[in-house]
C-alpha cells in the first residue's frame, strides 16, 4: 500500500484562483499517483477561512463532483496560520504525508515531486525554500530579507527563504500538535519538531489572478507575532540598555561634580531637555516592548481556541 498524501490549501476569498488552483493541483495529484509516488486516495483539502465570497460555495462544488477534493470550513476568519494549523491537523489523522501551500500558487508546484520523493528518502519535514524572489516588488524583497535577518539575530531558528510551503510526515504533525500555543508562527514552531529534514528549492512566481490578501499592516503583525512569539531577547536588550544608560549617567554625574568644584559654571539647558526627551522615550519604548509580551501572555493564559471548524466535506467514513 503506497503513503497517502494531503494537499492542505487555505483559502481566504480566493474565487478568483480556485477554479485553476483545484485543476492543477488535480493534475499533479493524479501524475503522482500514476507514477507511483502516492497512494490512490491522495486527497486535496481545501481550508476556507471564513471568506466573505464564493469561495465556499467553489469548494462544495468541487467536492460534490470530484472525489479528490475536499472542503474545511471554519467558523470565522482566523488569519492564514490558524487556518493552516486547522487544515494539517485535520489531514494528520488521515494522511502519512501532508504538503502545505497557498492558494494562488504562487509557489511553483513543480517542487511536490521532490518533496515526496524526500519523503520517501526518509525525511520527516521538507522545507521549500524560494530559490529567488525576482518576481517580488523591491519593497517586499528588503521587508522580507531584513525580517528573516532580525529574527536569526534574535535568535529564532528560521529557514533561510522558506515560508509555508512544506512537506510534513504524519508523526511531524504529531509533533506539532502537541505546541499548544495560541500565538501561531508555523514556521519558528516547525524547526523546533526535529527529526530528518530537507529542503527543496524552487522560484516563486506572481499571483496569476486576485489581490495578496497580506497588505503592509498584516505582514508587520506577522513579523512582531514572529519575533514575540519565538524569542525574548528584545526584553533583555531592554535590560542591556538599561544598564548602560545608568552607568552613562553614573560617569556624567562624576564628570559634572568635577566641574562643578573646579567652579566652571554650566549652561545646560540643552542637554537638560534633550536627556529628558531621550530617557522618556526610551522608558516608553521599552514599557511597549514588555506590554508586547504581556499581552501575549494574557492571550495564551485564556487558551482561546485557536480555530473553530464549522464544516468538513469528506469522502471518508467519518
Ligand atoms: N489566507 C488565509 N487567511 C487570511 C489571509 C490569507 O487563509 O486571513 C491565505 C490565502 O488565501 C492564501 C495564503 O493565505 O492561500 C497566502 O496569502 P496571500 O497569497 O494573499 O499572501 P502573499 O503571497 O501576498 O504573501
Ligand atoms: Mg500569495
Amino acid at each position: 500500500m503506497m503513503d497517502r498524501l494531503y494537499l492542505v490549501i487555505p483559502c481566504y476569498n480566493e474565487e478568483e484562483v480556485l477554479p485553476e488552483t483545484s485543476r492543477r493541483l488535480e493534475a499533479k495529484l493524479k501524475e503522482l499517483i500514476g507514477a507511483g509516488q502516492i497512494s490512490q486516495d491522495s486527497r486535496i483539502l481545501f481550508v476556507d477561512d471564513g471568506s466573505k465570497d464564493r469561495t465556499w460555495e467553489l469548494i462544495t462544488a468541487l467536492h460534490q463532483t470530484n472525489p479528490m477534493m475536499e472542503g474545511l470550513k471554519l467558523a470565522h476568519n482566523r488569519g492564514h496560520q490558524n487556518a493552516l494549523l486547522a487544515g494539517l491537523m485535520t489531514a494528520k489523522d488521515r494522511a502519512d504525508m501532508v504538503i502545505s501551500m497557498d492558494a494562488d500558487l504562487q509557489d511553483d508546484i513543480g517542487a511536490v515531486n521532490a518533496m515526496v520523493a524526500q519523503y520517501h528518502q526518509g525525511c520527516d519535514i521538507v522545507y521549500g525554500v524560494r530559490s529567488d524572489r525576482a518576481t517580488d516588488t523591491a519593497f517586499k524583497r528588503g521587508t522580507a530579507q531584513a525580517f528573516y535577518r532580525i529574527m536569526s539575530f534574535l535568535g529564532a531558528d528560521m529557514v533561510y527563504n522558506h515560508a509555508d510551503y512544506r512537506l510534513m510526515s504524519r508523526r511531524a504533525l504529531e509533533g506539532l500538535a502537541e505546541y499548544r500555543e495560541v500565538n501561531l508562527f508555523l514556521r519558528g514552531i516547525v524547526p523546533m519538531i526535529g527529526y530528518k529534514t530537507a529542503t527543496v528549492e524552487y522560484s516563486r512566481g506572481e499571483r496569476f489572478a486576485g489581490e495578496s490578501k497580506y497588505p503592509l499592516s498584516k505582514m508587520i503583525n506577522f513579523a512582531l507575532d514572529g519575533i514575540t512569539s519565538l524569542s525574548v531577547k528584545p526584553i533583555r536588550f531592554i535590560t542591556l540598555l538599561g544598564f548602560l544608560i545608568f552607568s552613562a549617567s553614573i560617569l556624567m554625574l562624576v564628570y559634572f561634580l568635577a566641574v562643578h568644584f573646579l567652579g566652571h559654571t554650566v549652561p545646560g539647558w540643552t542637554s537638560i531637555v534633550v536627556s529628558v526627551w531621550a530617557i522618556g522615550g526610551l522608558q516608553l519604548l521599552s514599557i511597549g516592548v514588555i506590554g508586547e509580551y504581556l499581552g501575549k501572555i494574557y492571550l495564551e493564559t485564556k487558551a482561546r481556541p485557536r480555530y473553530r471548524i464549522e464544516t468538513l466535506l469528506t469522502h471518508d467514513p467519518q
